[in-house]
């Protein structure tokens, strides 16, 4: 499970779908929200927009891993995809905000590497709010009042990465899950490998 944390406006989607992109073996975790929709965003991609009963009624029955307010929208994680794809063996990378990161670290697995991104000042995340467009002057001002409060939780995260540069920065995170996916524990068939090398020098 990657997570990767930032302030609205760091960078953070950006660099997921880059990774996404270049890496068949990552899944993305698609969050529901009851956000409105923005134009460029498609349902079932993007998000799953749903109105807030709908919401309530998934988070009433189990059905989300972790869930919170985020901007004054409910933001939260479908269970049964990500059981799905720990269980297939692939890699699932969660776009999520401090709440859910300690949501998801306390859920039953701790497999989990976390990435916080930090925009390189808030001069220029000011202007990729604005560059986005999306939202209006009002929710621009409250994603950077947010972003303070996020920011407070850094130290929460087991990387930091300051987003210069989106390409290096996704460079930067390939190169944290490439040294996660080395780590002993994570590499599950190993024990078999290792037997296998032993019985063909048994053998000799
Ligand atoms: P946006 O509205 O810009 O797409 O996302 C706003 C914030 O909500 C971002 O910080 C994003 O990480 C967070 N977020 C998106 N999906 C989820 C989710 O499923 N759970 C939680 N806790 N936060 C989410």
């Amino acid at each position: 499970m990657l997570v990767i944390a930032s302030p609205s406006g760091a960078g953070k989607s950006s660099i997921s779908r880059a990774l996404f992109g270049a890496d068949p073996n990552i899944r993305l975790s698609v969050s529901a929200t009851t956000r409105a929709r923005r134009t460029d965003e498609v349902d079932g991609k993007h998000y799953h927009f749903m109105d807030v009963d709908k919401f309530k009624r998934m988070q009433a029955d189990g059905e989300l891993l972790e869930s919170a307010e985020v901007h004054g929208n409910f933001y939260g994680t479908p269970r049964a995809h990500v059981e799905e794809q720990l269980a297939a063996g692939n890699d699932i990378l969660f776009d999520v905000d401090y709440q859910g990161t300690l949501q998801l670290y306390r859920s039953a697995r701790k497999d989990m590497v976390t990435v916080f991104i930090l925009p390189p000042s808030i001069k220029e995340l000011r202007a990729r709010l604005e560059r986005r467009a999306q939202d209006s002057v009002g929710t621009i001002e409250t994603r950077l009042r947010n972003a303070r409060v996020e920011m407070d939780h850094f130290e929460e995260y087991d990387y930091v990465i300051v987003n210069q540069d989106l390409e290096n920065s996704t460079q930067q995170v390939r190169t944290i899950l490439a040294s996660a996916r080395l780590q002993r524990q994570r590499q599950l068939n190993l024990p078999s490998f290792v037997r296998d090398l032993q019985s063909q020098i048994d053998s000799i």
